[in-house]
């Protein structure tokens, strides 16, 4: 059992508290937009996952409030009972029609999709092998399954390569489950070799698309399809909550995996199905993705990624490189890595930045690893271009006062 008076997170977190420079649990008193009222101020908001800037778009607000109307507040049952509403199978058929898929299955929240979905179709005398940045869902879902877990090093195929070399004892099944972009670093996986080393291996593969989803690919399901291996992707998974702004989260696949998911995956089988409201604008927000207006958005958001980026590394900050893309290029992410190092440093640029209008998310262990604290800023396809420049500024002038 935990040591509740021992436990050096608890401290870390009560000293931040204490010397009130917590960047935790802040409390947002507006609507998710490009500046969101935190704590009486108006602030740029850089720490959300509404890439796509949809959380307080119109037609998502009219999704929900028109299943609030039908629905009401609450289904109160699980999918297998009272709780599966039309608006949840107009929702798969849309996902399904998006990704070429047979078929998708949607859950309550992407942590227990990850969750229900992992331990569902693995078990005992099977392995799994995990990227060691994969999110705690998956690694989480990993472990309830009770296979084997091997990890490997981070986006390092020659590692995978040699895992997947490894024996499995008893002849179990292989899943290789990897994230399409890493929340924390802002990289994509190297999907193109992943696939091919899967496929010499006879591994399955399975790719977390919650923060590529909506941005790259030229229907914006992912780094899959960014990668031209969407096809070959045997499961592919998508959270809800972040470019779509509801929650929620989903599996696109075959029927015989989402057959085998309905009936064995307790995440979706023992919890009640997500709020009216959540599928109304989980579904709206889909169609927007798949719209001219979702791919005007995706650009946008990328185009505010480059400008964050370049402005921060012209000032010879250190937020990583690019992602590589099979033609030899690289891209930017939404999520731009501003990396510090020390725990209480970042912590401290985090304050100041709060103090002078600028929301980020601190990234500490075990988030990231113990040394790598960073701070993670998001941009959305609404920020406007001034807002990002500004934001550039505040930040290269904070930390270059920091630092003197
Ligand atoms: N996968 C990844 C890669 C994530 O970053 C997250 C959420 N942070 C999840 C799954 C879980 O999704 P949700 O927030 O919808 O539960």
């Amino acid at each position: 059992m935990r040591r509740l008076d021992d436990d050096e997170r608890v401290d870390l977190l009560r000293a931040a508290r204490d010397s009130d420079v917590n960047p935790y649990f802040r409390v947002m008193e507006s609507a998710a937009g490009p500046v969101v009222r935190v704590e009486g101020a108006d602030r740029i908001m850089l720490g959300s996952n509404n890439y796509l800037g949809l959380a307080d778009h119109p037609a998502i607000r009219q999704g929900a409030q028109d299943a609030l109307d039908r629905f009401g507040g609450a289904v109160t049952g699980s999918r297998l009972l009272n709780g599966t509403m039309d608006l949840h199978l107009d929702l798969e058929a849309e996902i399904a029609d998006w990704h070429g898929t047979d078929g998708a299955v949607v859950f309550t929240t992407g942590y227990q999709t990850n969750l229900g979905t992992i331990s569902a179709i693995a078990g005992k005398g099977d392995v799994i092998v995990v990227d060691a940045a994969a999110h705690a869902s998956i690694r989480d879902g990993a472990v309830l399954s009770g296979a084997t877990v091997r990890k490997f090093r981070h986006n390092d195929v020659a590692d995978l390569e040699s895992v997947l070399s490894e024996p499995v004892e008893g002849g179990g099944a292989v899943l290789v489950v990897v994230d399409g972009l890493y929340s924390m670093e802002g990289d994509l996986a190297p999907l193109g070799e992943i696939a091919a080393t899967c496929t010499r291996h006879r591994a399955a593969l399975m790719v977390d698309e919650a923060h590529s989803l909506g941005v790259f690919g030229s229907r914006r399901t992912g780094a899959a399809e960014l990668f031209g291996v969407a096809e070959s992707t045997d499961i592919r998974m998508a959270s809800l909550s972040k470019s779509p702004s509801s929650t929620g989260g989903f599996i696109a696949g075959s029927h015989d995996l989402l057959d085998s998911l309905r009936i064995h995956a307790r995440a979706f089988l023992f919890t009640t199905s997500g709020v009216p409201a959540a599928v109304g604008a989980s579904l709206a927000a889909v169609r927007l993705i798949r719209s001219d207006e979702g791919a005007q958005r995706a650009d946008r958001a990328l185009a505010n990624a480059s400008t964050l980026r370049s402005g921060l590394a012209a000032a010879g900050l250190d937020v990583g490189a690019e992602s590589a893309l099979p033609d030899g290029t690289g891209t930017v992410s939404p999520i731009v890595a501003l990396h510090v190092g020390d725990e209480m440093e970042a912590i401290a640029l985090w304050r100041r930045l709060f103090d002078r209008g600028i929301f980020a998310s601190a990234a500490l262990h075990p988030a990231v690893p113990r040394t790598g604290a960073m701070l993670r800023l998001c941009v959305m396809a609404s920020h406007t271009d001034a807002q990002i420049r500004s934001a550039v500024d505040v930040i290269t002038q904070t930390v270059a006062e920091g630092s003197s």
